[in-house]
């Protein structure tokens, strides 16, 4: 591997920190950022690592008018021993190239990419918080620069990776949550972008979120774009149902993300021998489970709360309660073994933390 050559100008104000009982979600940011520039033609240069600043931009910028860009999302913890644990950063990396190449956009090297990204965590490694379930959030993403109004790809980007410390998702403990089924909006539909990481898709969705809040739900499910039939993904989770024994989530069709918890789970699961399939799954059938009591737990996976059980869906104005409204056991299981394995506390036979 080349070692990438990173300028590193550093601060000479830190920032005060937050105490860990007061961190939200995404609010404040460390002391610096790495940033690249790309130019058609010579491809990323100018890989550095600097001072966190506002971004001087041209009010032309692809980015501003069309969307042309694409994020990532993880985790860093700090581990009893002291050192910084990232859970499966590669597969991050990964999936920013397989947005990029759906949005027309450069590819990274995926490997200095994830160089960039250690050396960012090194400077600002004080930045992690040790509080139990507290991480550094990292913020991968690449927008398009070009000054042109013309609808095509960008000829200049910038890639760049900041730095979040967070709270515990789960501040008063883990509660399954309320869904509201949506039945007007759609998040994506196969051929879209639904299988990309881009701002578009998030902005989209907003509309349906607010409604689902305003009724006092959590988050919206997202059904199929065509039919509005089959079950795609929880906000800005993926899904996952345990019926009569058997664990069922949507099986990937070019509008649901690929999420790395989600496919954890499903290594998990295999590596546990419990039934675990892939598969289109209609909400019909789950009234219909639900109706024979065969719906034993559904939950949502991501990077930010991990496991996320659901405790009621409502479709079309009816409830449809999931095991009374309570965490379930696998549920529980999946949260602790996750958490466990990206904290160091337990044992990660899987190497997927490093
Ligand atoms: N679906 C969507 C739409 C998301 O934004 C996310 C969060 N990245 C996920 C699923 C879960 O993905 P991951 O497990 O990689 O966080």
């Amino acid at each position: 591997m080349t070692a990438l050559k990173i300028q590193v100008n550093l601060t000479d104000s830190k920032k005060e920190k937050p105490l860990s009982d007061h961190l939200e979600f995404g609010r404040v940011f460390t002391d610096h950022m790495f940033s690249a520039d790309y130019i058609e033609g010579q491809g990323w240069t100018n890989h550095r690592i600097e001072p966190y600043a506002p971004l001087q931009l041209d009010p032309a910028s692809i980015i501003f008018h069309y969307g042309q860009t694409v994020f990532e999302g993880l985790k860093a913890y700090s581990s009893k021993d002291g050192t910084i644990k990232l859970f499966r950063p590669e597969q991050n990396m990964k999936r920013l190239n397989q947005s990029s190449e759906r949005l027309c956009m450069p590819l990274v090297n995926e490997e200095l990419a994830l160089e960039g990204l250690k050396r960012l965590l090194e400077i600002d490694q004080e930045w992690i918080p040790t509080a139990e379930g507290t991480s550094l959030y990292i913020r991968p993403f690449i927008i398009a620069t070009e000054a042109y109004l013309g609808v095509s790809p960008s000829k200049k980007y910038k890639f760049m990776i900041i730095l979040s410390p967070v709270g515990s998702y789960y501040k008063e403990g883990i509660h399954p949550v309320k869904i509201l089924v949506e039945n007007e909006y759609v998040r994506a539909v196969a051929g879209g972008t639904g299988m990309a990481k881009t701002a578009g898709n998030y902005a989209s969705g907003l509309k349906a979120q607010q409604v689902a809040a305003e009724k006092g739900y959590a988050q919206v499910l997202w059904l199929d774009g065509i039919e509005r039939k089959y079950i795609e993904e929880v906000g800005a989770m993926n899904i996952f149902f345990k019926i009569n024994g058997e664990v069922i989530t949507p099986a990937l069709n070019g509008s649901i993300l690929e999420g790395i918890t989600r496919k954890s789970v499903i290594q998990l699961l295999q590596h546990w021998n419990i039934p675990v399939t892939e598969r289109k799954i209609s909400m019909e059938e789950i009234r219909t489970a639900q109706k024979n009591g065969l719906l034993d737990e559904s939950f949502g996976t991501g990077t930010a709360a991990v496991i996320s059980p659901i405790g009621e869906f409502n479709w079309k104005d009816e409830k449809l309660v999931v095991n009374n409204g309570e965490m379930g056991g696998l549920s529980e299981r999946l949260y602790n073994t996750l958490t466990g394995i990206q904290t160091g506390k337990i044992e990660d036979p899987f190497g997927w933390v490093i």
